[in-house]
């Protein structure tokens, strides 16, 4: 479709027009560069009427790289100013993108499936996102709680933060955010993205993250929260050993039958390692 995306004068001049600073609070640091714009789209891998969900929209960059695929697409916006101006953005910058994008004004960590349309509770969807960086990986539990159908990510996050998402069990940044992303599928780096792409300029790097699910999880969703409350407890002391860590929660019989050694710390288990414990923990109470 004919769409044209938004470069640094663009951003600066939509902003000014609709008398919109900049805020740290919301994390807002806009893409003024088309090629980074390209990039994101490019390593999300969206075709033509993919189901996409875009969170925190801001002026309108990857949207607009979103809609130039041809794609249907939701975006969350928490911002009353930045939400009520996009309609105006896509209208002159993209021929069809109007009739394929649904704005809603909200905090995407209180968007549940009713507030969606119905679509992305009947087909698979894929989640693109430069994402606010205080909240980014709250948001992305949460919305793979509480969205079954959210089947890939392609995400803009701080390098920081890409890096424990995707860390492995047994290295130092591996943490209770990397145990859990793994619960619902597998997360890996998608590149470097450096500071000069954003306007105002963020004082740290960014990085790209892609994940697809592992749709095996939905048999034993019913177990995820006890699963997520031993990898919480297990983290809030990583230095100490499983035993102690886990003590009142996981008894001696417990690590016998699931063959883990309670001298072990939590930051050498696995996800499925920490089922195999609940599980083992389940099976010592009966
Ligand atoms: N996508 C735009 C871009 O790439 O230029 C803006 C990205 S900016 C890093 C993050 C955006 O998320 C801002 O527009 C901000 O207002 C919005 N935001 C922050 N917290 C949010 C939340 N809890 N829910 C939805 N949007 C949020």
């Amino acid at each position: 479709s004919s769409t044209t995306l938004l470069g640094a004068s663009d951003i600066r001049r939509i902003a000014a027009e609709a008398g919109i600073s900049p805020t740290k609070k919301l994390g807002q640091n806009f893409v003024i560069d088309p090629g980074t714009v390209r990039r994101i789209v490019r390593e999300a891998g969206i075709e033509a009427d993919d189901l996409v969900l875009e969170v925190g929209p801001g002026l309108g960059s990857l949207t607009l790289g979103i809609l130039e695929c041809d794609a249907e697409l939701t975006a969350v916006e928490i911002d009353r100013s930045l939400a009520r101006r996009l309609p105006q953005t896509v209208a002159a910058y993209s021929e069809t993108g109007a009739s394929r994008i649904h704005i809603i004004n909200q905090d995407a960590l209180a968007i549940k499936p009713a507030d969606l349309p119905d679509e992305y509770s009947e087909r698979d969807f894929t989640l693109v996102a430069n994402l606010p960086y205080n909240v980014a990986t709250p948001i992305l539990l949460t919305l793979l709680q509480r969205f079954s159908h959210l089947d890939r990510f392609l995400v803009m996050v701080q390098k920081e933060v890409a890096d424990r998402l995707v860390a492995a069990p047994g290295s130092k940044i591996y943490g209770a955010p990397s145990a859990k992303i793994a619960w619902y599928g597998k997360a890996a780096p998608a590149g470097h993205i450096g500071r000069n792409v954003f306007w105002p300029a963020p004082n740290v790097d960014s990085a790209l993250v892609s994940f697809e699910r592992r749709h095996r999880e939905d048999r034993i969703s019913d177990h995820r929260d006890s699963v997520f409350a031993l990898v919480d407890a297990a983290f809030q002391q990583r230095r100490k050993t499983l035993h102690a860590a886990l003590r009142g929660r996981i008894g001696d019989y417990a690590y016998q039958i699931s063959g883990i050694d309670p001298t072990r710390r939590g930051e050498t288990l696995t996800i499925e390692e920490f089922l195999m414990l609940e599980q083992a923990a389940r099976q010592e109470q009966a």
